[in-house]
């Protein structure tokens, strides 16, 4: 580890640890059963459980971990729609209903997550202060003004192309060729949103219990047994909430989940005066990299929190960190000297279409696969199937109505990753 590269008290963990560290609920007892058992209580179980526990059922969430261990307390904090694939790929796809109705609810997962903070006055710095998508080669600029024109004025997003020539009131760098403002995108401080929302399942009256793995799920003739780690108990309905880190409990799901590694640095913080020339603005930031680099303020705009996939296999966040501070730099050379504090990694639940996919099976239900776009997702699919599981929601999410694809042979384990990576840093550098 070179020295001069991390502070003294340099942390390989979250930066958003420092105020919102995963909950002990390790003392919690297991109660014998339970109407609802949630497990995993990152995003998509902590707003499910709020919908389930608010309609009277009695409501359990398990966690492995300290809750909100996973992802959800890892993550670069950028509020985004959420669908990856572009209208005309999901149109070939699924055709053009399904398309649209996908595309209109990553609009309603943005939709909600501005609903849940404002109904709910969670403190956690939630704002609108769109992305800025820089296009790291000159013709995928010309793409994406192309796109800009069919699509997003089309589906009256509101986004806009800013040209290289005009960069500087977005960004101080040379690296982009310009890029596109989503001005609807927003930031949330990751520190404060899942221990606010966990506050509000506990006042719901579910009960959480972490440090508690799901061992198995067998059915029953009404409901499942559900072995843990900490004892056996009954559930009338279960709701999987695991995302990236779907392990052996269900098999169906685990061979449906790719988990990827990705990478985040804090520096340490700023000269003020560079901060403000770098970054003119508050917005969240990202490339057209296939490797994509996403980066943005601390919500005290006093630190880069950077974050990309720097390695092939997955590596220890201390070896990533000087990965990352070398691709940092080479956007912002100004930051040589910038120190790094904090360096992690999280697994995103990737799948194999690209797209987000829940639903139900008998009193089994899921929500997963959010490719690393998911504190809207999340949240928004976590309520969608907890109303489900609660009798609310009869309406299908068009989620669901898509087939949640695998592959022949995987069960879970990416073996083809490192390739991948390889390859999708070879189209990076050459745009193919
Ligand atoms: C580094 C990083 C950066 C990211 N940046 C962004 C971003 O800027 N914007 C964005 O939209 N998305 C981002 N994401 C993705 C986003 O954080 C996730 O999509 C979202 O948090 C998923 O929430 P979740 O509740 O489904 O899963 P998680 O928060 O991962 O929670 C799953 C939980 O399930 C538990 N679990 C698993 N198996 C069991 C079991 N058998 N028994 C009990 N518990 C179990 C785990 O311990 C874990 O706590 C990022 C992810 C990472 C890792």
């Amino acid at each position: 580890m070179s020295a001069a590269l991390f502070t003294d008290d340099f942390k390989a963990a979250p930066y958003w640890w420092e105020t919102g560290a995963p909950a002990d609920f390790s003392k919690t007892l297991l109660p014998s059963e339970a109407d609802v058992v949630v497990v995993g209580a990152g995003y998509t179980g902590l707003n499910a459980a709020l919908q389930t526990a608010r309609a009277g059922l009695s409501t359990l969430v398990l966690d492995a971990e300290a809750a909100g261990w996973g992802c959800s307390t890892r993550n670069g904090g950028q509020v985004s729609t959420s669908v990856k694939p572009s209208l005309s790929t999901l149109q070939k796809r699924h055709g053009s209903t399904i398309a649209r109705a996908l595309l209109e609810e990553g609009q309603a997962s943005l939709d909600y997550m501005h609903a849940l903070v404002r109904d709910e006055q969670l403190d956690c710095d939630f704002r609108e202060t769109g992305r800025f998508h820089g296009a790291h080669l000159p013709h995928l600029y010309d793409t994406m003004a192309a796109e800009c024109e069919t699509g997003h004025k089309v589906w009256n997003t509101g986004a806009y192309m800013v040209p290289k020539a005009e960069m500087d009131r977005e960004l101080a760098t040379d690296a982009y060729h310009g890029g596109m403002v989503f001005p609807h995108h927003c930031s949330i401080d990751v520190g404060k949103y899942h221990p606010a929302l966990l506050n509000k399942v506990v006042k719901a009256g579910a009960i959480v219990k972490s440090h508690c793995p799901v061992v198995s799920l067998e059915r029953l003739a009404s409901g499942f047994r559900v072995l843990t780690k900490c004892g056996a108990m009954k559930a009338g309905k279960v709701i999987l909430a695991t995302n990236g880190y779907s392990g052996p409990l269900s098999p169906d799901h685990q061979r449906r989940i790719i988990p990827i590694g990705s990478y985040v640095i804090a520096t340490e913080e700023l000269d003020q005066a560079l901060v403000d020339r770098l970054f003119p603005t508050d917005r969240i930031l990202s490339d057209t990299r296939k490797l994509v680099y996403y980066y943005r303020l601390s919500p005290d705009r006093k630190r880069l929190l950077f974050g990309g996939r720097v390695s092939l296999n997955e590596t220890d966040p201390a070896k990533s960190a000087i990965r990352l501070h070398q691709d940092m730099t080479a956007l912002f050379p100004e930051l040589k000297r910038a120190r790094i504090s904090h360096s992690w990694m999280g697994f995103v639940g990737y799948t194999f279409d690209t797209l987000a996919h829940c639903g139900e099976d008998k009193g089994l239900f899921h929500a997963m696969g959010y490719c690393g776009s998911g504190v809207g997702m999340a949240s928004y699919l976590g309520m969608r199937m907890g109303r489900k599981a609660a009798g609310l929601e009869t309406e299908p999410s068009a989620f669901e109505q898509i087939t949640f694809p695998t592959r022949p042979l995987y069960t879970g384990n990416p073996w083809f990753l490192a390739p991948s990576v390889l390859v999708f840093r070879l189209r990076d550098r050459f745009g193919i």
